[in-house]
């Protein structure tokens, strides 16, 4: 647990929220401004910075909850479908430091995430980075 962390003060019962599940490793509870009605965060209890840092069998324990949570979520909402959504480092979006899943019940044409223009790769670049990345997955 991390003294100055707005999560893990969470887990702790230091401030509030609104639950919708927990267990020995995992608290889900709504966003406190959500972009949609519903918009949870799923959580490992456990601090860790970024998904890199986070143990896989501790993701496990989040990821095993997200059919059963989804389900609950998209039906209580009355949702067409979801974003599930984590954002690492401040460049992609990241403000608070313990790695979280948003949870987005979204419906047609809600507009909450645009789909950006897509660039392309310049030839042979494709196969180059595919190849570094590959040698760096040890
Ligand atoms: P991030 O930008 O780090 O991926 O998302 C952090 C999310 O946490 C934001 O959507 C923000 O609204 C939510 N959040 C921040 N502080 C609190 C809090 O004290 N309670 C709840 N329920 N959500 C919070
Ligand atoms: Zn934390």
């Amino acid at each position: 647990m991390v003294d100055d962390c707005i999560f893990c003060r969470i887990v702790k019962g230091e401030i509030p929220c609104t639950k919708i599940f927990e267990d020995e490793l995992v608290l889900a509870f709504l966003d406190i401004n959500p972009w949609s009605q519903g918009h949870s965060l799923v959580i490992p209890k456990a601090h860790f910075s970024r998904l890199e840092d986070c143990p896989g069998s501790v993701l496990a324990a989040v990821a095993e909850k997200l059919p059963l949570l989804t389900q609950a979520l998209v039906q209580a909402t009355d949702a067409q479908g979801f974003n599930l959504l984590n954002n690492n480092g401040r460049a992609a979006g990241q403000l608070v430091d313990h790695v979280h899943f948003h949870i987005i019940p979204r419906n047609q044409g809600d507009d909450i995430i645009q789909h950006a223009p897509q660039g392309e790769y310049p030839p042979g670049r494709m196969d180059a980075l595919a190849a570094q990345i590959r040698s760096l997955i040890r």
